[in-house]
């Protein structure tokens, strides 16, 4: 079965909810209840654009078990406009192709299916853009 805080996660995960500390203006996704930056604890609600820059990347290629099938992959922290950072997982896309400064859109994809269950687990995935 998924974990509780996977199904606690689907809203903002359907919707690319973040949020915007109502004191410095950091928008986090996903949303939490302190800011890291100013350690404030008013928010408001922001939605995500759905594109974004790579910041950072690496290629996995041991996966733990729900995503074996897919290894090698690309994971990578993506930044979007707002300043939020998401870690998703690239696809469509070559394994040397992302690096820092690549230009995604995040697209809703199938992530995994749930093992015997047979559980579809949907989110976004960063996809090249261009
Ligand atoms: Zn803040």
């Amino acid at each position: 079965m998924p974990s509780p805080g996977y199904w606690r996660g689907i809203p903002s995960r359907l919707r690319l909810e973040a949020v915007r500390c109502s004191s410095c203006e950091n928008v986090v996704y996903p949303s939490r209840r302190i800011c890291p930056h100013c350690h404030g604890t008013k928010w408001e609600p922001a939605e995500l654009s759905r594109t974004g820059e790579v910041v950072t990347s690496t290629v996995v290629h041991v996966a733990p078990d729900d995503f074996a099938m897919e290894a090698p992959y690309v994971l990578a922290l993506i930044e979007t406009p707002e300043g939020a950072r998401l870690m998703l997982q690239v696809t469509d896309c070559e394994l040397n192709e992302i690096g820092p400064g690549t230009a995604v859109n995040l697209e809703f994809r199938r992530i995994r299916a749930e093992g015997n269950s047979g559980i579809l687990c949907y989110g976004f995935k960063a996809v090249p853009a261009g």
